[in-house]
This record gives structure tokens, sequence and C-alpha cells, in this order.
């Protein structure tokens, strides 16, 4: 079972969305998005996919729909170090 997350997108403390990407980027999204979030994310990504006619099994494809994915959570970027303060 996923563990409550307070999300980043809704503000919202219940279930997250859980280990669903790989990387740093699933890190983010296990740390601090919730499962309702991700389902609207899942849904918006479908357009996001035929909008820019991205293929995913394409490295650079991927690389900038995780951007996109980044952008739509309000995540920071994947480029800035992660460092704990
Ligand atoms: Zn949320």
């Amino acid at each position: 079972m996923p563990e409550n997350v307070t999300c980043i997108r809704c503000g919202q403390t219940r279930e997250g969305a859980g280990r669903v990407l790989p990387g740093a980027l699933g890190d983010d999204i296990a740390r601090s998005v919730c499962a309702v979030c991700w389902a609207e994310w899942l849904q918006q990504q479908i357009r996001v996919i035929n909008h820019y006619a991205l293929r995913p099994a394409l490295k650079e494809d991927r690389e900038k729909l995780y951007d996109i994915t980044r952008e739509f959570f309000g995540l920071p970027s994947a480029k800035e170090p992660e460092t704990t303060p």
C-alpha cells in the first residue's frame, strides 16, 4: 500500500501515487504526488503525447515527457542538484 503524502499539486494529504516511475522523477512523485493527481496526469499525458507526437520508446521523447510531467505537478527541475539543506 502506498503511504500517505502531502501532495505538491493539490496540497491535500492522502494516499500517494506510489513508485510509478523509475529514477529521480519516480522518487519525487513517490514523495510528493497523491494518487488522485497521478490519475489526472495519466489522462492529461495521453493528450500531451498526441499534441507533441511523442514516442515514449525514444529516450529523447521520454525526457521531454518527463519535463512536462514535472511542470504538471510543479516539481523542481531535475537539473537542480538534489541537496539537503
Ligand atoms: Zn494531489
